[in-house]
């Protein structure tokens, strides 16, 4: 699919979500009881694009790289997330407008003020240089909207001062935040009142399982602790072997403090994880050269630590070279986000990989990079991809005492001489009573260096030991010290994690921004130019009207392209054929086909394209073959039309 903007028109937001509402792709949940901010309903169009957004996410992800999916659950004990560090940390920034209690995200409430005075200062510097002519009625217009809107010219430094800070802005602290808000005078928009100093606000939504209650849980804000708590019967799955990786598509929860970007930010998504088990001393990648040479926009950290955002075009390959990307792992992922995304249709000149500052990163990364996608309100992070590293399988084991690692045979083992501590207990105990014990303890604990040092002294007689300022004189009949040769035949360790975390309603708002336009003779007929393989339905039968004459051929069109496997949708409405076209260019059907009058003669059937409106006519089956060919992506228009005359436009009268 091409991504010139084929509309002759600019982006028009309003006109956009008027037809996502109209034609239900999705809406405010609970709607007739006044809604709650950030819950939506995926109506018919927007659950069948995301069941196909998934169905390509399994077939790209899952099946071609032979990964272990798991479905695990949502509500989700206390302990777990008090061990991931979720209950300490998962958590936003919030001030409160000091009169009326409004609570606002503190970034957000910096970034919207500071990138809305920079907008006010182009403004003004624009009409500096050619003063447009503004009557009264577009003055109180300008008036009456928030200090949002406000024309004010900034001083040159002050200008630069907010975009450095706004390149740094995801690396502040809370404490920042509120310096911020001081030193720049951020009040809230709405009101103009100050704002208090930034508290911390825990995302996670709480609960508690059983009828008591006494066991407190929290409704999962990521699907990852359901994937590391299985380690174990994981790796036993997969033959004791890694490197190797889980997936799982499903619901998670964050309490957002004000989500106001419709599916952009919500309190209830689905997510599609996957968690890549490897080795902490091999990130290497088995098919990273599949890959290498695949090129990405990046921005990263240490060009955002110095207030830019230039971004940089590398092939992957160079970039793990230059140690941009920090291993082959993450750099091989962040390729296939990026393809998998192209294919289902994201615009890839609106497409970047921004690399998380230091202190942004979430609590358990080492490295990550976000695929950010650009849409009306900006950039917008759609898949998180992070290096893990040993973190969360660490923290579960300790707490629980259940072993995640991976136990390795080594083929070659490894040989090492140790010297080893041996006790005469009964004459120790004999000797030093009650603190026989703690001495054993204390020389157990020595080094190498300091029981060689032992071992010495030992030789030369007897040896002095002091803990806590006892002293203890040992002779060679109650310790000895020995060289030992040891065989290690097995490597033990814990593995690291490299987790793609797609948000799936992100990815589809943004697919749904890049794919609409309208035509240039009708702005009012939008079109979404979904490639097929994401379209919600792929193929719209077109009767020329209701007339029973046509019904055998509709029912043989439809039961033959549901035999080969293609969803579509018989239109038997009154309306003319072009309004039945236009209704489902606004549904992203990409193919349309005609049965007419011809159609009962002669077993022709016309198809279109809905991006082009070109018509080509042939026999029915051909015209299935060929249709069934364009949706599973076997050949492109451009192929079909070589394969199909043109349609020249007459349509069969009605005799
Ligand atoms: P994170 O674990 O914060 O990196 O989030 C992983 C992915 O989940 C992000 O890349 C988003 O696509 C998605 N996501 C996170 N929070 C939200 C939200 N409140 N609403 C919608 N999608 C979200």
């Amino acid at each position: 699919m091409s991504h010139v903007n084929k509309s002759a028109h600019p982006f028009d937001k309003g006109r956009l979500e008027a037809l996502l509402s109209r034609r239900f792709f999705y809406a405010p949940a609970f709607e007739i009881y006044g809604g709650v901010a950030g819950l939506y309903d995926y109506g018919p169009s927007g659950s069948t694009l995301q069941a196909n957004i998934i169905a390509e996410w399994r077939k790209h992800f899952i099946v071609e790289e032979s990964m272990l999916e798991l479905d695990t659950t949502i509500m989700t004990p206390a302990p777990v997330f008090e061990t991931s560090g979720h209950v300490a940390r998962f958590a936003d920034w919030m001030v409160k407008d000091v009169k009326t209690g409004d609570v606002i995200r503190a970034d957000h409430l910096v970034k919207n003020v500071l990138e809305a005075r920079l907008a006010g200062d182009k403004e003004a510097r624009g009409q500096a240089a050619a003063p447009a002519k503004e009557d009264e009625k577009d003055k109180k217009k300008k008036k009456s909207k928030t200090a949002k809107a406000a024309a004010v010219q900034l001083a040159d430094d002050v200008a630069k001062s907010y975009e450095v800070t706004l390149a740094q802005l995801d690396n502040f602290s809370g404490a920042e935040l509120g310096e911020l808000c001081r030193k720049f005078n951020i009040r809230n928009p709405d009101t103009d009142n100050e704002v208090t100093e930034p508290q911390e606000f825990n995302l996670m939504f709480a609960s508690s399982i059983g009828p008591t209650g006494q066991h407190p849980g929290y409704l999962r804000p990521e699907t990852a602790q359901g994937h590391f708590l299985n380690f174990s019967r994981l790796l036993d799955y997969n033959n004791g072997r890694v490197p190797f990786a889980s997936a799982q598509i499903g619901r998670s929860f964050r309490n957002e403090i004000s989500p106001r970007a419709g599916l952009l930010r919500v309190r209830e998504f689905t997510m599609a994880e996957i968690e890549h088990f490897v080795d902490p001393q091999n990130k290497s990648h088995p098919r990273f050269k599949e890959m290498r040479d695949v090129v990405l926009v990046l921005l990263d950290r240490h060009v955002q630590s110095s207030g830019n955002t230039t971004l940089i075009k590398m092939s992957i390959g160079e970039a793990v070279e230059k140690g941009i990307i920090a291993n082959e792992t993450l750099a091989y992922f962040m390729a296939r986000i990026y393809l998998f995304l192209l294919k289902i249709g994201i615009n890839p000149d609106r497409l970047r990989f921004r690399q998380h500052m230091s202190n942004e990163m979430a609590h358990y990364a080492t490295d990550c990079w976000d695929a950010e996608i650009q849409n009306s309100t900006g950039w917008t992070e759609c898949v998180g991809c992070a290096d893990r590293a040993a973190y969360d399988l660490t923290v579960h084991s300790a707490r629980t005492g259940h072993p995640l690692v991976v136990r390795e045979a080594l083929k070659e083992p490894i040989v090492t001489e140790k010297e080893v501590p041996e006790f005469n207990k009964k004459a120790l105990g004999k000797t030093f009573k009650q603190d026989a014990g703690v001495l054993q303890k204390h020389v157990e604990s020595l080094d190498e260096a300091a029981l060689s040092k032992l071992k010495s002294e030992l030789a030369e007689g007897s040896t002095t030991i002091i803990i806590d300022g006892k002293t203890f004189e040992i002779a060679p009949d109650l310790l000895r010290v020995e060289r030992k040769t040891f065989k290690q035949s097995i490597r033990e360790y814990t593995p690291n994690v490299i987790e793609p975390s797609f948000g799936l309603g992100r990815i589809l708002y943004t697919l749904l921004e890049h794919t609409y336009w309208s035509r240039e003779q009708d702005v009012e007929r939008g079109v979404l130019s979904l490639p097929p393989v994401v379209a919600p339905t792929k193929v719209l039968i077109v009767p020329l009207s209701a007339k029973e004459e046509f019904d055998p051929l509709v029912q043989e069109v439809s039961s033959k392209l549901r035999r080969a496997g293609i969803f579509s949708r018989v239109d038997d409405s009154n309306t003319s054929i072009g309004k039945r076209y236009a209704r489902n260019d606004e549904l992203g059907t990409p193919y349309g086909v005609t049965i007419d009058f011809a159609s009962v003669q002669n077993r022709t059937m016309t198809i279109r394209e809905r991006d082009t409106m070109d018509q080509r006519i042939g026999s029915i089956d051909e015209v299935i073959a060929i249709v069934t060919d364009l949706v599973e992506g076997n050949i492109d228009w451009t192929e079909a039309c070589q394969r199909l005359p043109a349609y020249d436009g007459v349509q069969a009268i009605e005799s």
